[in-house]
């Protein structure tokens, strides 16, 4: 495998995943981008997001909404989507490991992990039905 180039828009865009906690789009990741970099294209924070994900350092997530959301949190966690407004959330809960033994008594492989979404409301949705 040829050596992986360093590179400074990767850090980036990586750094920049890490402080977020509302699990951004390529396209919010690539509006930030911009501002460091202004000749940036969106295929370039494509691959890199690609690159990312498969090199483990980000997660890459499907919430049903037709649009890859990212992470810069690769330890296993739960997350909430909302059906109304589409924001993925984290949930901060253990992980339920108990499913996974469960899983092995049906399965004659070997369990790794499992992904789990919850869907639902969130508390800015529930408000503003309200009013
Ligand atoms: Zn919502
Ligand atoms: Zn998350």
């Amino acid at each position: 495998m040829a050596a992986l180039k360093h590179s400074r828009q990767r850090d980036s865009i990586k750094n920049f995943l890490m402080t977020r906690k509302d699990h951004p789009t390529a396209d919010v990741v690539y509006q930030q981008l911009r501002l460091i970099y202004p000749n940036i294209s969106l295929g370039t924070v494509y691959r890199n997001l690609a690159l990312l994900t498969e090199l483990g350092e980000i997660q890459k997530l499907s919430c049903g909404d037709g649009v890859d959301h990212y992470d810069g949190q690769i330890q296993p966690h739960y997350h909430v989507i909302c059906t109304k407004c589409h924001k993925v959330m984290d949930l901060d809960m253990d992980d339920y490991l108990d499913i996974e033994k469960e899983a092995s008594k049906h399965f004659n492989g070997k369990i790794e992990k499992h992904i789990t979404n919850f869907y639902g409301i969130c508390e800015d949705c529930l408000k503003s039905d309200q009013n």
